[in-house]
C-alpha cells in the first residue's frame, strides 16, 4: 500500500476538462464569508488561472491537505 495523497478534481471552464491537482497546485483565499472564499490553480492542460468559490467542504478538504490558506480581512 503506498501512502494516501490527496489529488482534488477541479473543471477548468477555459479547456472545458476535469483535472487532477495534488494539494500544492491550489490557493486558498479565505474571505469573511463564504461568499467571498475562494480557491485558485493554475489548469494543467491549458495553464489558464482559475478561480472558483470554495464552499465549506472544500475549505476544510485543501486546508486539511496542507494548502496554505491566505486570510483576507476586510478594513473598515
Ligand atoms: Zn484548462
Amino acid at each position: 500500500m503506498t501512502a494516501a495523497v490527496s489529488r482534488f478534481r477541479a473543471y477548468c471552464p477555459e479547456c472545458r476538462s476535469t483535472v487532477e491537482l495534488g494539494p500544492d497546485a491550489f490557493r486558498l483565499s479565505l474571505g469573511r464569508t463564504s461568499e467571498r472564499t475562494y480557491y485558485s490553480f493554475t489548469c494543467p492542460s491549458c495553464e489558464a488561472p482559475v478561480r472558483k468559490r470554495a464552499g465549506e467542504r472544500i475549505v476544510e478538504a485543501l486546508t486539511g491537505a496542507g494548502v496554505p490558506a491566505l486570510r483576507l480581512h476586510v478594513v473598515r
